[in-house]
């Protein structure tokens, strides 16, 4: 017996869905078996809540008078990304403070928009004759945003490997504090609530996908950067609105010697379609495994000492070269627990439905590793500038043209044409030399008659401002 999402949808909207948490639904299909936990159970929820370095916010902060097209921007001394148009910043979760070191950084700052408390935006920018405005101090709140998206390129891992530390210092990671000689060991993840331990293969989670995200709805927009579904280690891409998120689901934190880290709250609703989902769906502590890393080897390819469960994981303790070492999670399972009642709540009350996905997520694929090549003048990736016409008459590369339009106005003398079908061509030969279509090409196509004084200062335009 198979169901659709539209038949859980209008289970869901009728009040007579059959929720239950993903932990719950373990012992359902062992009890009962596959087929007939999928006649009893329509949804399962799922849940994480974890230290998500890979996150990170997009804050419109509005025009000001004369405006600005910021290009650098400081929220509490911490640097957001500037360099997409004049209001725009992307705050990364890991960015750490310039005034107070790696105690705070961007996930500090997405917390504080999120209470209500002010934050002093910094911005400085190179001016221009649109945006003549050079430098803004002030202070503004969540509400004073236009926009503020959370935007995650990666978070909610299928499995994380577990650390544990064989050398003879104490190490600082984004695991936390590994003990020397095998002192501990630190692992991550929430195991049988852990949303795509739930949908191994990406049959319900896909891009579009509706899911809990910070206290509120959020989306799937993709893959998560370095999805590796061949090693079993998917990820997943997600956006929401920070506007309408909680702090109890959106934490700040900073590991000592490693930084500001965000702790997220997901989860995702899998609807149980049939037998199949109920199987995956099903799966326990003990069928999901990872490995036991020793960051102790300072190397990418860090040795894997062994294959674990989560069950031996959440047990507290496990055996590494013949020795019981302890265990601790970085990741909380009661909130993981409160995420997927949340989301379980809001089925039930009819305030979240379920969606398809527009598109599967990658089934395929692993990630590679930044390998180091000599650096070459031909990969610096610059384009050599059109060379000036031999007749003093404008140079036009039509091979670089991408006929946006621009210069049709600016000649006088009608060297730049145009089709019925906006098809763009010069013809040189009608130059007088004027000039006027000087730094009109944005691509560089166009290259006007020399005049050495002028092509100085459009040099100097060109120079990286800050
Ligand atoms: S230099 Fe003057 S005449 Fe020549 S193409 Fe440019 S705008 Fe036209
Ligand atoms: S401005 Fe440059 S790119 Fe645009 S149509 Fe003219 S030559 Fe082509």
């Amino acid at each position: 017996m198979s169901k659709t999402i539209s038949q859980i949808n209008a289970k869901i909207a009728r009040g007579t869905v059959r929720v239950l948490r993903a932990d719950e639904m373990t012992a359902i299909v062992r009890d009962l078996g596959p087929e007939r936990a999928a006649a009893e159970v329509d949804v399962v929820t799922t849940g994480t809540f974890g230290a998500m370095c890979s996150s990170g916010v997009w804050l419109n902060f509005g025009h000001t008078e004369p405006p600005i097209k910021m290009g650098r921007v400081w929220l509490n001394d911490v640097e957001a990304y500037a360099g997409v148009a004049a209001v725009d910043a992307y705050l990364g979760a890991t960015q750490p403070s310039r005034s107070r070191g790696i105690a705070y950084g961007g996930a500090h700052v997405i917390e504080d928009l999120l209470r209500g408390r002010p934050v002093t935006l910094r911005a400085v920018a190179c001016g221009t004759d649109c945006y003549p405005r050079k430098r803004i101090v002030t202070t503004l709140t969540l509400g004073d945003l236009n926009a503020a998206v959370m935007s995650n390129p990666r978070n909610g891992y299928q499995r994380y490997m577990a650390a544990v530390n064989s050398g003879p210092r104490t190490l600082q990671t984004y695991m936390g504090k590994l003990l020397p000689r095998f002192g501990n060991v630190s692992f991550s993840g929430a195991g049988a609530l852990s949303p795509l331990s739930n949908d191994p293969s990406y049959r319900s989670i896909g891009v579009g996908t509706r899911i809990f995200l910070g206290g509120d709805v959020g989306y799937v927009t993709g893959p998560g950067t370095q999805h590796s579904p061949q090693t079993g280690f998917g990820t997943l891409m997600v956006q929401g609105d920070l506007k309408r998120m909680s702090a109890d689901f959106v934490r700040a934190a900073a590991f000592p010697g490693y930084g500001p880290t965000l702790y997220v709250g997901i989860g995702v609703a899998i609807p149980i379609l049939d037998a199949a989902a109920a199987r995956t769906a099903g799966v326990g502590d003990e069928d999901i495994f990872t490995g036991i890393a020793d960051y102790g080897v300072p190397s990418r390819e860090r040795p894997v000492l062994r294959r674990v469960n989560y069950a031996e994981l959440k047990s507290g303790a496990v055996a590494i070269a013949g020795r019981e070492v302890r265990t601790a999670p970085l990741s909380s399972f009661a909130a993981a627990r409160r995420v997927a009642d949340t989301l379980k709540r809001w089925i039930e009350r009819g305030e979240f439905l379920l969606t398809a996905p527009v598109e599967r997520l990658p089934s395929r694929g692993t990630v590679r590793p930044l390998d180091r090549r000599p650096i070459r003048p031909e990969d610096a990736g610059s384009v050599p500038s059109l060379q000036p016409s031999p007749d003093g008459r404008v140079a036009w590369d039509g091979t670089r043209c991408i006929e946006c339009g621009a210069c049709l106005s600016l000649c006088p003398n009608g060297v730049f044409r145009r089709n019925r079908s906006w098809k763009i061509r010069a013809v040189p030969s009608l130059c007088v030399g004027c000039r006027l279509c000087a730094g009109a090409c944005p691509v560089g196509a166009i290259r006007p008659p020399d005049r050495s004084g002028r092509e100085e200062a459009a040099r100097d335009k060109t120079a990286h401002p800050y």
